[in-house]
């Protein structure tokens, strides 16, 4: 289990205050200045040796990013440099993910200043932290934070005494999924419809108003000021190859106790939730079924899940992925089919509409689901779903294809038997009826 000295996150259930002061004296804003005065280089170095993988989802390796922005400004039509700019996506919206609201509401000051040291690495002169709408009271904090900081001299001119200009700004979403995919986000940004652009070219060529800008995740961004005090040997000293440091985890469903909890990453499935949930509800042979990374990754029984190393190696090996590490977790008493047949309207309801096999598809597949669900489904049915799924991944603009589709077919892999039985129960009904 990962010691207490070992936690970046010391205020993740808000035992102490948010604010400044608070932040402080937890180490946050100490000698930020000198910091910054390693020099861009250096700092993105120390974040490719710790290993960070992107937070939010995708596994990206933070430095790597952080190293694609340009070191001279690009220049427009009249000869002026264009400005960079880093975008932290803190519209969390994922199913089962509320790791980034846990470091918002308690530990804003984290988040800051691991903007101002990220914006400076990458010569970006704002950061605009994206928020979900619906995480009001957390907006609230992050402005109130903000406002610290600038009244502290900690952001705006000479931020934190460095020589560096930075702004911070908070932008409140509006209740749409698809924003929290990077470019729908940099065009909501913009104030255009929410709607993801094709990639490449990817946002450090052109991003925000077509200018160099990263899109990060909140938890990234708000562990680097920690990596680069302690160091990336530190942060790399947890996990294993591939899969460095330690992660937010999130386990909700049926554990004994539902957390937020930081943990080393490739902790195995058994001992988190034995460690930090008090185990299974009913016990472990009541476990049915974990979905191990927020709803976008495919469902694992719960016989190949036990032993699994919660990072991204460990689950992909069991067929899904670590996600957001969002951990769903469901025991017998769950209605499976019905789970993913209401993960499908999720989808459904998400899609922006604007490329065919995910309008047209997660409508049919949440459809099917349903009838799949009542059992009044043909057998032949089930095969012919699989064969949609497969035509709506890696067919469309962004990931939620993919997302809308991996549950199905973690649900067809596994649970087969489940759909059968509900068709043969039902047919069987009807049969009885009739005679
Ligand atoms: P992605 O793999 O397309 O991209 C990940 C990041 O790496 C992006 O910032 C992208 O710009 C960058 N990148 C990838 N290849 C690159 C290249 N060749 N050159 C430069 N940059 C490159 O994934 P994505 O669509 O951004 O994210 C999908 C993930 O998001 C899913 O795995 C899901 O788990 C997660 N997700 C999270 C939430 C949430 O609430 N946190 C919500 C929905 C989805
Ligand atoms: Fe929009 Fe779906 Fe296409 Fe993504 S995959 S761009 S959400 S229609």
């Amino acid at each position: 289990m990962l010691a207490d000295k070992d936690r970046i996150f010391t205020n993740v259930y808000g035992f102490q205050p948010w604010n400044l002061d608070a932040a402080r004296k937890r180490g946050d804003w100490d000698n930020t200045k000198d910091l910054l005065a390693r020099g861009q280089d250096a700092i993105i170095d120390e974040m490719k040796a710790s290993g960070l993988r992107g937070r939010g989802g995708a596994g990206f390796p933070t430095g790597m990013k952080w190293s694609f922005m340009p070191k001279e400004a690009p220049k427009d039509q009249h000869g002026n440099p264009r400005p960079s700019f880093l975008v932290i996506n803190a519209d969390e919206s994922e199913p089962g993910s509320c790791k980034d609201r846990e470091i918002m509401r308690h530990d804003p000051h984290k988040l800051i200043e691991g903007a101002l040291v990220a914006g400076f690495a990458m010569r970006a002169r704002a950061a605009y932290i994206y928020i979900r709408g619906e995480y009001i009271r957390e907006a609230e904090t992050l402005f109130a934070a903000v406002q610290e900081a600038y009244d502290a001299g900690l952001l705006g001119k000479n931020a934190a005494g460095s020589g560096y200009d930075f702004d911070v700004f908070v932008h409140r979403g509006a209740g749409a999924y698809i924003c929290g995919e990077e470019t729908a986000m940099i065009e909501s940004l913009e104030g255009k419809k929410g709607q993801p652009r094709l990639k490449p070219p990817f946002p450090a060529g052109a991003g925000l108003y077509g200018c160099p800008t990263t899109v990060n995740n909140v938890e990234s961004i708000a562990v680097a000021p920690t990596i680069l005090r302690r160091g990336a040997s530190w942060f790399s000293s947890f996990g294993r190859e591939n899969n460095k440091g330690t992660k937010l985890f999130q386990i909700s469903g049926h554990v004994e106790k539902p957390c937020v909890v930081e943990e080393a990453m490739g902790i195995p499935f058994r001992e988190l939730i034995e460690k930090h949930c008090g185990g299974i509800r009913g016990g472990w042979d009541n476990l049915l079924a974990v979905i191990p990374g927020g709803s976008s990754v495919p469902l694992v029984p719960a016989e190949e899940i036990l032993d699994a190393p919660m990072d991204f190696d460990g689950l992909k090996a069991v067929g899904s992925g670590l996600g957001t590490a969002a951990v769903i977790v469901m025991d017998k008493s769950t209605d499976i089919v019905r789970a993913i047949s209401r993960i499908s309207a999720f989808y459904k309801h998400e899609s922006c509409g604007q490329c065919t096999p995910c309008r047209e598809g997660t409508g049919w597949m949440w459809r099917v689901m349903e009838r799949l669900r009542e059992g009044k489904a043909d057998k032949s049915e089930i095969d012919m779903l699989f064969e949609v799924t497969k035509q709506v991944e890696g067919h469309t603009i962004c990931a939620l294809g993919d997302a809308a589709a991996w549950p199905i077919q973690g649900l067809i892999r596994h649970f087969r038997p489940e759909l059968e039985r509900r068709i043969a129960e039902r047919e069987g009904t009807l049969q009885e009826a009739a005679e």
